[in-house]
């Protein structure tokens, strides 16, 4: 299976690509966290990027395409991956898909995930993180048993920089403007599956899961 989960920030696309991933057996890769990985770890590409991702602007094309590709070159995607956060632009996606034809592989499903814009505000200024995993709880929504700190790792839960009102604003606005337009450009391949990302978290997943097997038997057929 290679999916791609595409929705505005907010819309779950980590927390349900955690679950499915694992559900499948296969990698879940995450731009966002590489990059957070990066910052902390104080390497170069976290230097480039910080400042992109503090303002909730996207990194440069450039940097972001060379880094999913040498991801997606590593050894455990072979047998597919579920990217979370990738591509956020048409000149992304048109990239993606060069990279796939050099590995002889094509994508499966582009997952959309539909929530409006007040419940996003609402997920993102509760969101919790967990620096070790990368699991995000929510303070009222998927509260972790002891508050402030992660359920598996047992580590301080943080609150990302991002995740501040005036920020998620600009990011909503960078998502309607520079990764909506995705949507038609996989429907017109083919290969869009909308579905519904409100109510509980196992609802969504039910929800995805039907979807990919929806795709799959589709393929088959
Ligand atoms: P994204 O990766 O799309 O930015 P996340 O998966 O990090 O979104 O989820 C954003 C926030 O919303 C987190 O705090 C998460 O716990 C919460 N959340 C995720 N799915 C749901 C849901 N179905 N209902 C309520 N809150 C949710
Ligand atoms: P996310 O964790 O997906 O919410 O991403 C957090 C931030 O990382 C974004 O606001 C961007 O600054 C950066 N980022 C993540 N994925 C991409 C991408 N595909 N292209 C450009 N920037 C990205």
């Amino acid at each position: 299976m290679r999916a791609v989960l595409v929705g505005p920030p907010g819309a779950g696309k980590g927390t349900q690509a955690q679950i499915l991933a694992s559900d499948l057996s296969i990698p879940q890769v995450s731009t966002g966290d590489i990059f957070r990985a990066n910052v902390s770890g104080g390497t170069e590409l976290g230097k480039r990027a910080k400042e992109y991702m503090d303002r909730g602007d996207l990194v440069p094309d450039e940097v972001t395409n060379a880094m999913v590709k040498d991801r997606l070159s590593q050894d455990d995607t072979a047998g597919g991956f579920l990217l979370d956060g990738f591509p956020r632009n048409v000149p992304q996606a048109e990239k993606l898909g060069e990279m796939l034809a050099d590995l002889k592989v094509d994508l499966d499903i582009v997952l959309e995930l539909k929530v409006d814009e007040e419940e996003v505000v609402k997920r993102l200024s509760g969101r919790r993180s967990c620096s070790e995993c990368g699991r995000a709880y929510h303070v009222e929504y998927d509260a972790p048993a002891v508050e402030g700190v992660c359920d598996t790792d047992g580590v301080a839960l943080y609150q990302r920089q991002d995740d501040r009102e005036d920020t998620i604003r600009h990011r909503l606005e960078v998502y309607r403007k520079q990764t909506a337009p995705l949507v038609d450009f996989y429907a017109s391949q083919g290969l869009l599956s909308a579905i519904s990302a409100t109510g509980s978290v196992g609802e969504v997943t039910a929800r995805a899961k039907a979807a990919i097997k929806e795709k799959a038997s589709g393929a088959d057929a």
